[in-house]
């Protein structure tokens, strides 16, 4: 059967890039499955998108926020009948199993009511004036075309995160998705242009980085940026954003440590471990990618983590029955093969795992087994750089307060675990843990929409994306004073002295 042919969605029509070029979408456990062709679009097609949206935007901010809220209700309805059909597009496309896919739906459903809600609030205040018969008030206003640049792990949950919040709130937005994911994306947009939003509020442009990303970073009329992805490629934007005074949101990597201590529950703890290690292939910016445990306990527990990871069944994540799925592509299950190779000539050892999968059904994908490091050294590389892959890194400690020092040893700071039952050292490690999220008794992956999603250091610049923390990134503060003395009263001057 021919690939299917899809397009951009620019001001409401579906439209092939200008220069005709185009990219095949793989799927990753099978690359011969063609999941869809799709536009390879450069800086004209970014341009029209962005003239859509600016023209979108004269009427979109004017219609009241219940009313925009009112298509996020009905397209969340509509998300809700098509999450089956979605979660095996998204398999298909990116890899990760089926019940994580549903979730990752799901996530987007969840957004869709949270952000809908706020269409009925988007709370300003009012405050007493210094000054008699004057009032005053601070309102919210759209920012305007915000520009979104989204990455593969979590394709329809992460565009979810920015563009609700930035559409309940009046702004209009051009996306663009990861070349590896645009199916997800897109299938997101559908859904609510189906629900009724109006043409050119929401855009979408296909392609690379290069060729679509910089051109909307780097585009006059876009007034916000919102990046997910690496901490190299968010510093470009970032830097690229900040000549032009634009407010940018940058998510990027972590390095998530989940500390064990002695009185832990082992059995939870392993339980938590195998999920935040290997769940999405270890492919989250929240993965618990390093465990520091307690000596009394590190090799049991190490011993436990690799029997269960040596169980895991690897395949494609559309066998309901698999619990690992392929890699998102070539250079990332290569990145994984080169980090294990780092990992050995540092001196630590592979408990399980450790090889790429080439044959035996797995020829076609990017599949690596689970690998579990122990002596690991916390200086080493494989416990301080990032490896977005199914490798954990098991690091052995003298006490609660070096597992402390160790977890904030990286240039990250996104999410953290701890495994005790002591009461006084879960407060401490919520209080001591320099990350955005920090988990007690549950590993490190696991963020609901309605908390504030980011974190500290290298993984981020201050934003938060979920809950509220979205709304103050798409609405900028308005000052209203009225004057009803009918006479000229000067702040700071008419002291009433
Ligand atoms: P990942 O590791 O998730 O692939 P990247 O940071 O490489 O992370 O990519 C995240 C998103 O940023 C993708 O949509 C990608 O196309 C985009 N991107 C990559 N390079 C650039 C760039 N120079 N300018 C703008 N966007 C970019």
């Amino acid at each position: 059967m021919a690939a299917k042919v899809f397009q951009n969605l620019i001001g409401g029509e579906w439209v092939d890039s200008r220069s005709g070029r185009t990219h095949e979408n793989h799927n990753p456990a099978d690359t011969r499955d063609v999941v869809g062709i799709f536009p390879h679009s450069d800086s004209r097609d970014v341009d029209d998108a962005v003239s859509a949206a600016k023209q979108a935007f004269a009427k979109w901010r004017l219609v009241p926020a219940p009313r925009r809220a009112e298509v996020l209700y009905r397209a969340a309805r509509l998300l809700e009948e098509r999450k089956e059909e979605y979660a095996r597009d998204m398999t298909r496309e990116m890899g990760k199993v089926l019940k994580e896919t549903r979730g990752d739906v799901q996530e987007a459903i969840d957004t869709f009511y949270f952000m809908a809600g706020e269409g009925r609030r988007l709370y300003g205040f009012t405050t007493p004036s210094e000054l008699p018969n004057k009032s005053a008030m601070a309102i919210r206003m759209p920012v305007g075309v915000c520009g979104m640049i989204t990455p593969w792990n979590f394709p329809m949950a992460i565009p979810s995160w920015k563009l609700l919040p930035a559409i309940v709130c009046g702004n209009t937005c051009v996306i663009k998705p990861a070349e590896d994911t645009p199916l997800s994306t897109l299938n997101l947009v559908r859904t609510l242009m189906d629900a009724g939003l109006p043409k050119g509020v929401i855009n979408i442009v296909f392609g690379s980085g290069p060729d679509v990303g910089t051109p909307i970073v780097r585009h006059p009329d876009v007034r916000a940026i919102s990046f997910t992805g690496s901490s190299e490629v968010g510093r470009i934007i970032g830097t690229m954003s900040a000549e032009q005074y634009k407010p940018c949101s940058l998510e990027m990597g972590g390095k998530n440590a989940l500390i064990v201590l002695d009185d832990a529950n082992l059995d939870l703890t392993v339980d938590g471990i195998l999920w935040g290690a290997f769940g999405t292939t270890g492919q989250r910016c929240t993965a618990a990618s390093r465990v520091i445990a307690t000596k009394p306990i590190y090799r049991q527990l190490a011993e436990k983590v690799a029997a269960r990871a040596k169980s895991l069944k690897i395949g494609s994540g559309l066998d309901e029955s698999v619990e690992v799925g392929p890699q998102i592509n070539q250079s990332q299950v290569e990145t994984t093969e080169k980090y294990v190779a780092v990992g050995k000539a540092e001196g630590a050892k592979v408990l399980v795992g450790g090889s790429r999968l080439k044959s035996g059904g797995y020829e076609h994908g990017f599949f690596h087994e689970p690998t579990v490091f122990v002596d690991v050294d916390n200086q080493m590389r494989i416990a301080q750089e990032e490896i977005f892959g199914p490798v954990l890194s098991m690091v052995a400690c003298d006490s609660f307060d070096q597992a402390i020092d160790y977890s904030n040893s990286v240039v990250y700071g996104l999410s953290t675990a701890i495994y005790t039952r002591d009461v006084n050292k879960a407060y401490r490690a919520m209080r001591d843990l320099h990350a955005g999220i920090t988990y007690v008794n549950a590993p490190t992956i696991g963020a609901e929409v309605h908390l504030p999603f980011g974190g500290v250091k290298s993984t981020g610049n201050g934003h938060r994306e979920g809950g509220i923390g979205a709304i103050d990134f798409y609405t900028q503060w308005k000052a209203v004073y009225v004057d009803y003395s009918d006479r000229l009263q000067r702040a700071q001057i008419d002291t009433g002295e």
